[in-house]
């Protein structure tokens, strides 16, 4: 099934998020993890795509091969183009296409640091562009967004304008990076419709599971921490296990607050934690 479809009853979509392990050592782990993730019937289960890039890695194709074909669970496989030709961009995707799987999620991709970018798509609205027009490619095509802004754009409204074209070149659902206040994401959504993108948009939720993580993101991604989410940190830091339930609860309480304001979709980057996965779902999975 196309996932932009889902969107078209008055239930919010409900997807998880996870990445390849590192190394393919880590394989039979995510096999489990994802059959514990498909057991709380999530709408679909996206697969990230490496940051470097490589066409000789299959491992994103791999998995949401795995979730769709082996689980039953739709899937959605992310690709990038920042470190890929227009030829090795084909190759993915006919593996993509090969392996059954409908659904990308079409990015740029972070640069990465001493690796000089390629040429063929300077950004996402191009590679959409570009699969739009090869009718043998039918994906359902989803594309990231940014509440707070994406961090390399000058401001928030430049950064709407450049969404708009990711939208106009067939961009059909957008998912947004993780936020902690959900203020930003109710302003970001008005602002969309504003600049006349009226496709879906999913909120990206990023339960905490350690100090370390959020130092990550904050720096990765530029999310604001309001204060009451800080004092959490703070008062939890040196109790990892508290820590883990505290950041559940908080993003539960994001999660009910986003669907009373009937939010389209809830993206959850499970960091391949099946137990933060099992804990949302029971906390907010009939609030749907
Ligand atoms: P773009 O949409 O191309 O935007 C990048 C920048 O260029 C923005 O500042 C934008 O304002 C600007 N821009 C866009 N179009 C134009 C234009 N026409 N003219 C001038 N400026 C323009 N990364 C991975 O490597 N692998 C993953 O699997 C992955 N999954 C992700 C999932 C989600 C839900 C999100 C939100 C992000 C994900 N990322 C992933 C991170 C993403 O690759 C980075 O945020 C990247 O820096 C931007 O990708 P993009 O597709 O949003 O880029």
């Amino acid at each position: 099934m196309k996932i932009p479809d889902m969107f078209s009853n008055d239930r919010t979509v409900f997807s998880f998020e996870i990445f390849p392990p590192k190394k393919n050592t880590g394989i039979e782990t995510i096999y489990k993890t994802i059959d514990e993730l498909s057991s709380l019937k999530p709408d679909y289960i996206s697969v990230t795509y490496g940051a470097g890039g490589s066409v000789a890695n299959t491992s994103t194709r791999d998995i949401a091969s795995f979730v769709k074909n082996r689980c039953g669970i739709e899937a959605m496989a992310h690709i990038s183009c920042v470190n890929n030709t227009r030829e090795e961009v084909v190759t993915v995707l006919d593996g993509f296409k090969e392996a059954g799987i409908e659904n990308i999620l079409a990015l740029r991709g972070d640069k990465v640091k001493g690796v000089e970018p390629k040429t063929d798509f300077r950004y996402a609205s191009e590679l959409i562009a570009f699969i739009r027009s090869k009718p043998e490619y039918d994906f359902g095509i989803s594309g990231a967004c940014y509440p707070e802004g994406h961090t390399e754009a000058p401001d928030l409204t430049t950064d709407i304008l450049n969404l708009r074209k990711k939208v106009d070149a067939g961009a059909q659902e957008l998912i947004s990076q993780l936020f902690f206040d959900n203020a930003f994401f109710y302003e970001f959504r008005e602002k969309t419709r504003l600049a006349g993108i009226n496709v879906p948009i999913s909120a990206g939720i990023m339960p905490i599971t350690g100090k370390s993580q959020i130092e990550r993101m904050v720096t990765m991604c530029g999310a604001s921490l309001p204060r009451k989410f800080v004092r959490m940190i703070n008062k939890y830091e040196d109790r990892p296990e508290a820590l883990i339930d505290a950041g559940i609860a908080y993003a539960a309480d994001q999660i009910t607050d986003l669907l009373a304001s009937g939010v389209d979709g809830i993206h959850i980057y499970t960091m391949n934690n099946p137990y933060i996965a099992r804990k949302i779902t029971g906390i907010v999975g009939k609030l749907r």
